[in-house]
């Protein structure tokens, strides 16, 4: 049978976008300033430089230009994984016997298995412009420090990976990547810093975790010359550019003369959604389109579901400034969950801002097993195995694509597939053997997790 639309739709290498797009030029309302977490004053670019690389600062605090030149060594470096298909399910829609038409991004496709890529190329090259001799960041599940690697790599800049000890030992090949391009991974909390040397002396034998990880990449960014912190999602400049995945989606529908009906996301940090969804979301801001935005994130850290809108801080040591953002709390200390890139107590100012204001349209959590049913289900019949965060947004659309077929809608979803599952095969295992368990905290320990947001009398109202 003739597929009038192809199963890949690619871009041409012409095609692959000039400029990323910063929606927040667009947005109706802003969101709220970023505070010094000494001076609860909002931050100016003289507070930022000393942790951050100047033309990210830059970026983080534009609020103006609608749209930013990809500088184009980034471009020719995009040009060896992008664009990145745009994938048609037709083998899911007919699993499932829907109307629907089933439409995904893929972001799985380069060696480090993510979009992270994406933002870590972009802000590598700005380091090293800057003259800079290397770059410091914390990992969490491994998806951001082989991305980061892999681009510092690239530029000749030194890198220092500051990895949550437990995840470094579940996961040594995350670990033989980054050194495979000349990182140096520092399981956290280590002995090279004032932050680590404290925790290991109060919790000796600690698996370590974000939180600290976080600290001790700022103290070591902070205290070495010639060295910048860098962050792979929740900050601007990561949406910013992150939208060069939601630019070729668009290019590519249009193409195809499609326009989403249902846009779908899985949300950790909101990288990535915020980055697929916004083109469409300009659309929507200017009344031209009204597609319906889901951002799904698991029931064990469900930030936009059940998370409170305040000003809080970005990490658990409190070193970071304050953030109006949906949160669990700083201090709130999510069940173990194997999608760790969805792990985050808080969440983007700018997606925050957007759901709040409406634009954002829904939040949806889902339980750990009920991911792992759509995964296996979509590795079967599509045939890519997913990552534990990409398959929150497969198991919504096709919750979706069944309600499609209820209703007898014939509507057009397209959702984000953020990365593949090889490097999660231990979560698979888990799912297989029955061993998974779905933890939903009790309104009990949330209210233990807010108790750590900041009181700020005449600022939190
Ligand atoms: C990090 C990660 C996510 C979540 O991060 P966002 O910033 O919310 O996009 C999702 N999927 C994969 C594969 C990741 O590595």
């Amino acid at each position: 049978m003739e597929r009038k639309v192809p199963y890949k739709t690619y871009l041409t290498e012409q095609e692959l976008p000039r400029q990323w797009y910063n929606v927040r030029a667009d947005m109706k309302t802003d969101h709220r300033p970023i505070l010094h977490p000494g001076t609860l004053k909002p931050v100016t670019p003289a507070d930022m430089t000393p942790i951050f690389c100047e033309k990210l600062v830059g970026q983080e605090l534009n609020a103006a230009d609608r749209f930013i030149d990809i500088p184009e060594v980034v471009r020719d470096f995009y040009k060896m994984y992008r664009p990145s298909p745009l994938v048609r399910a037709y083998c899911l829609e007919k699993a499932l016997d829907t109307p629907a038409k089933i439409y995904y991004k893929y972001e799985g496709g380069n060696t480090s298995g993510s979009h992270k890529l994406n933002s870590a190329i972009a802000q590598a090259y700005y380091a090293k412009e800057q003259g800079l001799k290397g770059v410091t960041t914390e990992t969490g599940a491994g998806q951001w420090g082989t991305a980061l690697s892999m681009a510092c790599g690239y530029f000749g800049l030194d890198l220092k990976v500051f990895m949550v000890k437990g995840s470094a030992e579940q996961k040594p090949y995350r670990k033989a990547v980054m050194e495979t391009y000349d990182a140096s991974v520092i399981p956290s909390p280590s002995d090279t810093t004032e932050v680590g040397r404290r925790m290991l002396a109060e919790f000796p034998g600690t698996s370590g975790s974000l939180g600290t990880a976080i600290s001790e990449a700022v103290e070591k960014a902070t205290t070495t010359e010639g060295y910048r912190y860098v962050l792979g999602s929740v900050l601007n400049q990561v949406l910013l550019h992150q939208s060069i995945i939601g630019l070729e989606t668009k290019a590519a529908l249009e193409k195809l003369d499609e326009y989403p009906d249902i846009l779908i996301g899985c949300a950790g940090g909101g990288s990535n959604l915020g980055g697929l969804m916004a083109p469409f979301m300009a659309d929507k801001l200017t009344g031209k389109q009204a597609p319906h935005f889901i951002a799904v994130e698991p029931a064990s850290c469900p930030s936009l579901t059940r998370g409170r809108f305040a000003y809080d801080f970005c990490d658990t040591g409190k070193v970071t400034p304050l953030a109006k953002m949906y949160t669990l709390g700083c201090g709130f200390i999510p069940a173990p969950n194997h999608a760790g890139g969805l792990r985050y107590h808080g969440m983007s100012p700018i997606l925050s801002q957007l759901y709040h204001d409406g634009f954002l349209d829904e939040a949806r959590s889902v339980t750990q097993t009920k991911v792992f049913e759509a995964a296996k289900l979509f590795a079967k019949v599509e045939g890519t195995l997913p990552a534990p965060e990409s398959a929150h947004a497969i198991r919504v659309a096709i919750d979706e694509a069944i309600r499609c077929k209820e209703a007898g809608e014939a509507k057009t979803i397209v959702f984000g597939l953020t990365g593949t599952g090889y490097f999660d095969m231990a979560a698979y295992m888990s799912y297989h053997d029955g061993s998974m368990t779905d933890y939903i905290p009790t309104d009990e320990d949330l209210a233990q997790g807010f108790s750590y947001i900041p009181k700020l009398p005449g600022i939190q109202e």
